[in-house]
């Protein structure tokens, strides 16, 4: 079997790639719907990729894998890698996740990062208010995750939050100390909200990046007695180009809070130091992004040799990116906590996506089933309506 083919369409925001093979038999893959700029950069590997056995997963991979970084140029190689194992599973009969090895669990837990609506503002009582909206969704989410601090809009809504420059652009990176009134600010937002969930459903927080090291633990400290599922990406994280382990060691150590981090990281290599010097609790590679499922895999038993556990990142990777997750996910090993639920970004993401259960039926009180996972590949397809929502200079991608 040869690839004759890579292609990439931007359908809704989504860059979604299809390969396809001498033999008929295509595999598809995607990025987060906040990159549909990237286009030309997954274009950028079809001429390396030409002509090789797609089933030979690794094999292709090493002829691209060493030109990506981190989040967000892995998205292309990982979307790739994920067509790939989708071509290998279509090509054998067999779901992805026996490719990975089979089974670890039936039944996959999922987290809430993600199914949102806007909220009234940055005080605790809306916090609170939030939470109660989300611990009633239809999923009956097991564990939900909040942003706080630097990690949406709490530093910028509330007056002298923190002392450091703010500018109004997309994506500043805000950072700096935060005043006292931030700290106490964030501590009762955090406590309204686990009011709340009390100890029924787990309460997850992403916090920036941007706390320096000083306040990451004293917030970390400080919420010990609310058994947090996790403290996320508080020093570097999201869209940080590197990882600074020794300063998440600084406060992991001191702190019985879980800390976690990981979703920009690219590669194995890029987590050694992280893990082995077990400077946080929980990573959470994304594998649109880390480089693909595989390599999540991998990145995911080498923390279980050292006492960390997984909570992968998926917040945008929208419903292709929710089969490969959950492929993934039923496969790693008793470190695995949950992943990051993605959902459509556009509701007719249904209409065009073929093999999966209703919106409705997709997660069952906070679980995925893996029965309904047993179809060849990904087990989903896109179907002719998607031609629809392909723009004019996309209308080839399905031919
Ligand atoms: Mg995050």
């Amino acid at each position: 079997m040869k690839i004759t083919d890579l292609k990439c369409a931007i359908i809704g925001n989504n860059p979604v790639v299809r390969i396809t093979t001498d033999e008929g038999i295509d595999g598809i893959g995607c990025g987060e719907a906040s990159k549909p700029y990237l286009k030309p950069h997954v274009l950028f590997y079809k001429d390396l990729i030409l002509g090789a056995d797609p089933r030979d997963v690794e094999r292709v991979m090493r002829r691209i894998r060493r030109m990506g970084a981190f989040k967000p140029w892995g998205t292309a190689v990982s979307a790739i890698e994920v067509a790939l194992w989708d071509i290998a599973g279509k090509a054998s009969g067999q779901p992805i996740y026996r490719l990975l090895g089979g089974k670890v669990r039936d039944k996959v837990r999922v987290y809430n990062g993600n199914f949102r609506r806007k909220m009234g503002g940055p005080s605790p009582e809306s916090h609170a208010e939030n939470m109660k909206w989300m611990k009633e969704l239809p999923q009956k989410f097991t564990i939900i995750k909040q942003g706080i601090a630097f990690h949406g809009g709490m530093a910028s809504e509330v007056p002298n939050y923190y002392y450091g420059d703010y500018e109004d652009v997309d994506r500043f990176p805000k950072r700096g100390r935060m005043t006292e009134k931030g700290l106490k600010h964030t501590i009762a937002c955090v406590e309204a909200m686990k009011e709340v969930l009390g100890d029924e459903v787990g309460l997850a927080l992403d916090v920036g990046p941007g706390v320096i090291p000083q306040d990451a633990l004293k917030l970390a400290q400080s919420l010990e007695h609310l058994n947090l599922m996790w403290m996320e990406d508080m020093i570097t994280g999201d869209y940080t180009p590197h990882v600074t382990a020794s300063l998440y060691r600084d406060v992991s150590i001191n702190t019985s809070t879980p800390i976690h981090t990981g979703e920009q990281i690219y590669l194995r290599q890029n987590f050694m130091e992280l893990i082995e010097t077990r400077a946080v609790d929980v990573i959470g590679p994304d594998p649109l992004d880390v480089g693909g499922i595989a390599e999540l895999k991998w990145i995911a038993e080498y923390a279980d040799l050292h006492g960390i556990d997984m909570a992968p990142h998926g917040t945008l990777d929208g419903l292709i990116g929710l089969a490969a997750l959950t492929h993934v996910s039923a496969t790693l090993p008793q470190n695995y906590l949950a992943f990051e639920l993605p959902n459509a970004q556009f509701p007719w993401w249904h209409d065009i996506v073929e093999g999966m259960p209703a919106p409705d039926d997709i997660v069952k009180d906070g679980f995925i089933d893996m029965a309904d996972w047993e179809r060849p590949g990904l087990g989903i397809t896109l179907n002719d309506e998607t031609r629809k929502y392909l723009k004019e200079e996309d209308a080839d991608f399905l031919d």
